[in-house]
């Protein structure tokens, strides 16, 4: 999907970015942010969120974006160290559209650990 102001006014992950929405933030570089999930469905749940909004979910993915799309997995990990659930294990998820649940349409990771984890998932 191609970048719409308007789109990015109204969303609440740009907003996050912006310093218009307050977040917990627990890391940050030049290409993605790592907020706390305000509904937190573990113990852990951060957000892996790029910074821009071109991507709506990995459906709008090229190859060009491979290198950003490895650095939001490789920081997963790092924020999943960070936080203290590496060792225990932990899930990276990336819901994509309507029957995965994806409710914000600006492309994010999810890292969730501290406790068990079911299989399959729901
Ligand atoms: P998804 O449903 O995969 O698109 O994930 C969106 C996630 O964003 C959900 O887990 C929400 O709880 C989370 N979320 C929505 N608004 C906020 C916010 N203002 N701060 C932190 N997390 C949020
Ligand atoms: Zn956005």
């Amino acid at each position: 999907m191609t970048t719409d102001t308007t789109q990015e006014q109204e969303c609440v992950f740009c907003s996050i970015i912006a310093g218009d929405l307050p977040s917990d933030t627990v890391y940050r570089d030049d290409q993605v942010i790592a907020i706390k999930d305000n509904n937190p469905q573990a113990p852990i749940h951060v957000l892996i969120i790029t910074r821009e909004h071109n991507l709506e979910s990995l459906n709008d993915a090229s190859r060009l974006d491979a290198s950003l799309l490895g650095h939001a997995l490789y920081t997963a990990a790092k924020v999943a160290n960070q936080m203290g659930i590496a060792e225990s294990g932990y899930r990276v998820v990336v819901n994509t559209g309507e029957k995965a649940g994806q409710s914000v349409p600006h492309l994010h990771l999810h890292v969730l650990g501290g406790r068990n984890l079911a299989w399959p998932p729901g």
